[in-house]
């Protein structure tokens, strides 16, 4: 049996499988192991943990977790083309690597995973933000994972870790920021990747809150949000005129200016808003 530092580089499996990046699997590799070590390296420690990976493409990221300790790995990869290369690093950890050939939007692998778990992924940017909102929004909370260390574009993630009257704040801020800590741990240029997208990236680290940050029913706040982001501009007694008769006093109620706009307003203030207007 080889070790992991015994592979070949990543470069020369990508020949050996002929490993053609695809557009439509938005497939944009790093190729450097320091990087996917350093990436590996910004969830914390994994020696404790289950680590799910999705979209592991030929394994560089997937190295990196291995190598920095974690328990098990359970890796999501749906283009068949990559399973030969993650089945060589598999024969080098015997019972720590578990591979899944499948969409990760489709599968439900929670089954397969032992708490403590941290989600580390370089995602595939098509399918990055649904699968952020869905692992936000679970039916209990708190969630299967306890933190998340996602790469994204990098305008996605400035939108996750945004605070109020910036040009990013917004739903996703709101979403991500009342259940998690969110903030950004690496930026990395377009050159780190093979091929090279036309962005910039950057990782972004979530972790869990035991509870929310403010009590408030979650469907309800996103709804707020959806009606207020939406119009962003406009003021917030008339983008959430339908939300509750007389909206007026009910903003002035939780101490919100009626003639405010939505990207004034933060997390606290669009909570207590929810609460008043909760069913
Ligand atoms: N983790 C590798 C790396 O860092 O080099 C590859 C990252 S690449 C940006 C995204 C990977 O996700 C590709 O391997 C692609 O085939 C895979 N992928 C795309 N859509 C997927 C989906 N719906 N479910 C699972 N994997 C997917």
């Amino acid at each position: 049996m080889g070790t992991i530092d015994g592979l070949p580089p990543l470069r020369e499996v990508l020949q050996a499988h002929d490993l053609v990046a695809r557009k439509q699997l938005g497939q944009n590799f790093i190729l450097d192991l320091n990087l996917t070590a350093r990436i590996a390296r910004a969830a914390g420690d994994l020696s404790a943990c289950d680590v799910l990976e999705v979209g592991p493409g030929p394994g560089g990221l997937t190295r990196g977790l291995l190598i920095e300790g974690a328990r098990r790995v359970l890796v999501v990869e749906k283009d068949p083309r990559c399973l030969p290369a993650l089945e060589e690093i598999a024969a080098t950890v015997p019972g720590r690597l578990q591979i899944v050939l499948g969409d990760a939007l489709a599968v439900d692998v929670r089954s397969m995973l032992t708490p403590p778990i941290k989600v580390v992924a370089n995602l595939p940017y098509n399918v990055g933000t649904e699968l952020l909102i869905r692992w936000l929004t679970p039916a209990v909370w708190p969630p299967f994972w306890s933190s998340l260390t996602l790469m994204f574009q990098r305008e996605v993630a400035e939108r996750i870790v945004a605070k109020p009257r910036t040009d990013h704040y917004g739903r996703l801020a709101l979403l991500a920021q009342w259940r998690a800590d969110a903030r950004i741990v690496m930026t990395l240029p377009p050159e780190a990747f093979t091929p090279a997208p036309k962005v910039h990236s950057a990782v972004v680290h979530l972790t869990a809150l035991p509870e929310p940050r403010y009590p408030c029913d979650g469907a309800v706040l996103q709804r707020i949000t959806a009606m207020a982001f939406n119009q962003r501009r406009k003021m917030l007694r008339s983008s959430l005129k339908a939300l509750a008769p007389g909206i007026e006093g009910v903003l002035e109620s939780v101490g919100i200016p009626p003639t405010a706009r939505a990207e004034e307003i933060g997390l606290e203030a669009f909570c207590a808003l929810a609460r008043a207007v909760a069913p």
